[in-house]
């Protein structure tokens, strides 16, 4: 179910069902991670949440999937060109970072 703090967030919905993903802009190389929680983009990279990047436009996987052994993406980002991110964060959790699923 999606976290109640994410619709007054005005959560644009993506993928098969609306509460699986949820779309966060970014102004100005960073995102509302959390209600009152700010990160820089940069840093949904390293996090397990982040699915996809809007790269000009163009949804594109990220990095962090490289990490998983079903989807093994390397995929290049070019952070001054994203404009939002797909974060499968639907629970409030905020910022997880690769490094605590992979040592
Ligand atoms: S949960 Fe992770 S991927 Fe989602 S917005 Fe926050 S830092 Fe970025």
């Amino acid at each position: 179910m999606l976290h109640p703090f994410l619709n007054k967030m005005g959560i644009e919905s993506f993928g098969m069902t609306d509460t699986k993903y949820r779309v966060v802009e970014a102004t100005g190389g960073m995102i509302q991670c959390l209600p009152k929680k700010e990160e820089e983009i940069i840093r949904c990279r390293f996090c397990i949440h982040s699915k996809q990047f809007r790269q000009d436009g163009r949804w594109v996987p990220s990095p962090a999937r490289a990490f998983c052994l079903a989807t093994r993406i390397t995929t290049k980002v070019d952070f001054s060109h994203v404009s939002a991110v797909c974060c499968d964060d639907m629970a409030g959790k905020g910022f997880s970072s690769i490094m605590n699923i992979i040592s």
